[in-house]
Parts: structure tokens; C-alpha cells; sequence
């Protein structure tokens, strides 16, 4: 019986072991691909037990995203959306910066609040009771509100 060792952990393993017994590392191309198809299996099975019906038509080639995996397929983001979200981060970002270097007066308060207000966490969180996010505008809106008020008290005090 030929020994030979693990190109991962280095153990010495049978010729014949079609997966290392130390670490459990396959060492064909055959043991490879069934760990893979048992983790796709896994996988799949984490999908399905969230609640997300697979109802998969056609036999497809089972190929498992990190979208399926995380839930996140849903939410097929446009060019346009993925602006208005990079936009509202790095506004809001900026607004709570900046509300932070003057947050003794009482106006950075208000530029906080509008700071979280647009950043989208905060529109998924505000969505949730309703089932879904809270319209962007709104949320854009509410920012403006609290900017300009802000500002005014930057102004008045
Ligand atoms: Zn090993």
C-alpha cells in the first residue's frame, strides 16, 4: 500500500483515501467536486429553509450565488439606484461628519438626524414595519428638512 501526503496539511495519507483523514482536504478531482456539490446541497437547504421557495425550473447547472446564500436576489440594485445610494452614503456620511466637528451647537443635532436619515440602513429600517424600505425621497426629503433646520440654528444662535 503506497503512502503518499496531503498537499494541505502535509499528514500522510493512503493512496486510495479520496479525502484526507486529517484534515479532510480532497485529494482528487473527483472527491473535489462532490465536496463541492454537497456544499452547493448546503447550501441550497439554508436557502430553502428561510422561506424563499426554490420552484427552479429547467434543470440548471445548481449553481448557488452569494446572492441565493445571503437573501439578497431580491434586491436587484439598477445603475440608477446604485447611484442614489452611493450618493445618499456619502451625503450622509459627510453631514454627520461634519455635524460631529460643531456638535456643541445645538443645529448639528438637527444635521445629525438628517445625516442618518438618508443613509440607506435607515430607509430599510424605517421600511420594516411596512414591509419593505422607506421611498427614497421621503427619506431625502426628511434630510433636507433637517439640513436647512440645522443650519438655521447655526445662523440664529
Ligand atoms: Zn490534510
Amino acid at each position: 500500500m503506497r503512502m503518499k501526503s496531503c498537499p494541505r496539511c502535509e499528514a500522510p495519507i493512503d493512496d486510495s483515501a479520496r479525502f484526507c483523514s486529517q484534515c479532510g482536504a480532497p485529494q482528487n478531482e473527483e472527491a473535489a467536486e462532490e465536496l463541492d456539490q454537497y456544499v452547493k446541497r448546503q447550501a441550497k437547504q439554508v436557502v430553502g429553509g428561510s422561506g424563499g421557495g426554490s420552484g427552479a425550473g429547467g434543470g440548471g447547472s445548481g449553481d448557488v450565488t452569494a446572492a441565493d446564500v445571503f437573501g439578497v436576489a431580491a434586491e436587484e440594485l439598477t445603475e440608477r439606484e446604485q447611484l442614489w445610494r452611493r450618493g445618499s452614503y456619502v451625503l450622509g456620511y459627510a453631514t454627520i461628519v461634519v455635524a460631529l466637528t460643531q456638535i456643541t451647537n445645538p443645529g448639528a443635532w438637527l444635521l445629525l438626524l438628517g445625516g442618518i436619515a438618508i443613509l440607506p440602513p435607515t430607509r430599510r429600517l424605517l421600511g420594516l414595519p411596512v414591509g419593505g424600505t422607506f421611498k427614497r425621497e421621503a427619506m431625502a426629503g426628511l434630510y433636507v428638512v433637517f439640513v436647512v433646520l440645522g443650519a438655521a440654528l447655526f445662523f440664529v444662535l
